[in-house]
């Protein structure tokens, strides 16, 4: 039967057939169920028993999975359990940012052992990051024997097959263009690794498939709207991720909203990340402080966006006012976004979507009015409510993604076994 979910498998699956297909519903499952017997597993995959006893036993021999005692099923028969390996093996999610980077450490049920967040001098290039980055990956592969591949996620328009950043605007700031990664991300300097780099609302798509808690299904047109130091979005189209000709597809954040609006770094006029990006939400709040001396925004010297949508729902006026611009921004952005690709689902998310439902009602109101009201009635518009940066988690799906596809990446060597 070709379920909704069995669709979904097929983004990350172009080419490699059933074993692949069927190796990651199993660790999906085990993943959201922490432990499982085979016969579980048939149950909830739709495997055969045989099926799932042939992938389960090549998941133990890669030294992803391992029996774990045993459990009392339905009929009170006992049978051995199965979990992922918690000394399994591991990847490393790299995200760079406008401000800032990220590196993570982390095993395949989604846990995060390690991480360093770094802030970028604003207008800065990205020499000493990329610096930094290496030191801590290099440590990491150093300290854990088991890191099978690094997932980087990089903001765009990004050229997936050259490996090149053509663009990271900032509004006011002087743009960084042409960035090549070819060489500063490539297997060479990390230790002979594998390292994978995918566009930042791509890995957030991904993330939201391998980690997001509530076991959200993909069906139909699905965007990942990604609203974070810039604004972009993920499209997922009958199962596969839409990357345009070149990768650089559904930048969203550069499309007008002004046209008669400043210049983007881009060519373009008045695009929507100029508007309701984080950076450009915060921006906004530092203005209106300055001319509002009451407001509880001029309590915190730094603000962040959760603290301007506390302030907002605790009904201060200058908060309200930056949440109301920004959500009317955001609003003609979804407003687009429907009109270009029928979606079935709309999913706001990364940094601005701590601003929840309170975000997301102004946002759907904006939509309601100017939306032909069949294509209003028919999209759902979603809030994330991914724990953690989707983005960072989304760098690591990247990576595991590529070893369940390459399965050589997963040489992993443990001491103990060294030493028997
Ligand atoms: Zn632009």
């Amino acid at each position: 039967m070709k379920t909704a979910k069995a669709k979904n498998i097929v983004m990350v699956d172009n080419a490699d057939g059933m074993l692949l297909r069927n190796q990651i519903k199993i660790l999906q499952h085990l993943q959201r169920a922490g432990k499982a017997t085979r016969t579980e597993l048939a149950a909830h995959t739709g495997l055969t028993q045989a099926a799932v006893s042939k992938i389960t036993a090549h998941l133990i021999a890669t030294g992803t999975i391992e029996e774990a005692g045993l459990l009392t099923g339905r009929l009170g028969r006992r049978s051995i359990a199965l979990r992922i390996r918690s000394d399994g093996w591991k990847v490393i999610g790299i995200k760079l940012s406008r401000r800032n980077y990220s590196v993570g450490l982390f095993d395949l049920s989604g846990q995060m052992l390690r991480q360093v967040k770094r802030e970028i001098e604003v207008g800065q290039g990205f020499e000493e990051a990329f610096e930094r980055i290496r030191s801590t990956v290099l440590g990491y592969i150093a300290e854990f024997e088991d890191v099978a591949a690094i997932g980087v996620s990089v903001p765009g328009p990004f050229l997936s097959k050259e490996k090149k950043i053509l663009l990271i605007s900032e509004y006011g700031v002087e743009p960084r263009r042409d960035i090549d990664l070819s060489d500063i991300f490539s297997s060479r300097e990390f230790g002979g690794k594998p390292v994978i780099i995918s566009h930042d609302a791509n890995a957030g798509v991904l993330a939201d498939w391998w980690f997001g808690i509530e076991d959200r299904i993909f069906k139909g047109v699905v965007v990942h709207y990604l609203l974070g130091e810039g604004v972009g979005a993920g499209v997922i189209i009958d199962g596969q991720v839409f990357g345009g000709a070149q990768g650089a597809s559904a930048e969203i954040g550069h499309v007008s909203v002004d046209s008669e609006g400043e210049r983007c770094a881009c060519g373009n006029h008045g695009c929507l990340e100029m508007y309701c990006s984080s950076l450009a939400f915060l921006k906004d709040a530092y203005e209106r402080r300055r001319a509002a001396p009451h407001s509880s925004l001029n309590l915190h010297e730094h603000l962040t966006p959760e603290m301007v949508f506390e302030a907002a729902r605790a009904g201060d006026e200058a908060a309200a006012a930056c949440v109301d611009r920004a959500a009317y921004y955001i609003g003609l952005g979804l407003v687009n976004i429907v009109n270009c690709f029928n979606p079935s689902s709309v999913i706001l998310c990364n940094e601005m979507a701590v601003g929840g439902e309170f975000l997301l009602q102004k946002v759907r109101e904006v939509a309601r009015q100017r939306l032909l009201p069949y294509l209003f009635d028919t999209v759902d518009i979603l809030v994330s409510t991914f724990k953690g940066d989707d983005i960072l988690f989304g760098a690591a799906a990247v990576a595991i993604d590529y070893c369940l596809k390459n399965p050589n990446s997963l040489t992993v060597v443990r001491r103990e076994e060294v030493l028997l």
